[in-house]
């Protein structure tokens, strides 16, 4: 083996359900891989829908208030 590390980056994802506020997370690899206009299964209350971004991601954060 050699020595050292290895990295890389973990995205997770946030998903919450607009029709029960249920949210779980969602995590990848895959940097390129969003949750935007894919299609989703509520776990709790079985809603499905596509990903819509959340306006708390708009300028990057979570916002302050
Ligand atoms: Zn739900």
């Amino acid at each position: 083996m050699s020595e050292g590390f290895t990295y890389s980056r973990e995205t997770i994802w946030h998903i919450t359900c607009r029709s029960c506020g249920f949210y779980w997370t969602y995590p990848t690899m895959n940097v390129k891989e969003t949750p935007e206009n894919r299609s989703w299964h509520c776990p709790l209350c079985g809603h499905k829908g596509t990903g819509q971004e959340s306006p708390d991601l708009k300028d990057g954060h979570d916002s302050p208030s």
